[in-house]
């Protein structure tokens, strides 16, 4: 008769599950949906790029890992590379931030040095009424 029984969760955890959760409490059942969700969400990332046996292997490192160059004029620079804040190697004449389209938040950076280093910045205007 009654459609919506409440069982002890199938998980044991002590609370009671509900039919339509397959028999697991809100909590339990929910964990099942987030593994669902990543062990989908892994086979996405997986079935996108299917293992090819016949890959041409060219060293030892991973294809992930592109070779340093200048993120600017695209020069080889190996170790000499300078990593940039912004993330991206450089040259030594691209490597400061104005010789190539930075996109790291300097000014953002400088404002909270200075945010630190002065502590009491704001409060020179005294409110009054
Ligand atoms: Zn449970
Ligand atoms: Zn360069
Ligand atoms: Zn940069």
């Amino acid at each position: 008769m009654g459609s919506s029984e409440r069982k002890p969760c199938a998980n044991n955890c002590g609370f009671f599950g509900t039919s339509e959760k397959l028999n697991l409490c809100s909590k339990c059942y929910k964990d099942l949906c987030l593994e669902e969700e990543l062990a989908s969400m892994k086979s996405v990332l997986c079935s996108a790029k299917p293992p090819s046996p016949a890959e041409p292997s060219q060293g030892t490192e991973g294809p992930s890992k592109p070779a340093n160059r200048c993120g600017t004029c695209n020069k080889k620079v190996g170790l000499t590379g300078f990593v940039c804040k912004c993330g991206s190697t450089f040259c030594g004449v691209h490597r400061y931030p104005e010789k190539h389209k930075c996109t790291y938040d300097f000014k953002g950076e400088a404002r909270e040095a200075i945010a630190k280093a002065n502590p009491v910045v704001k409060g020179d205007k005294i409110d009054r009424f």
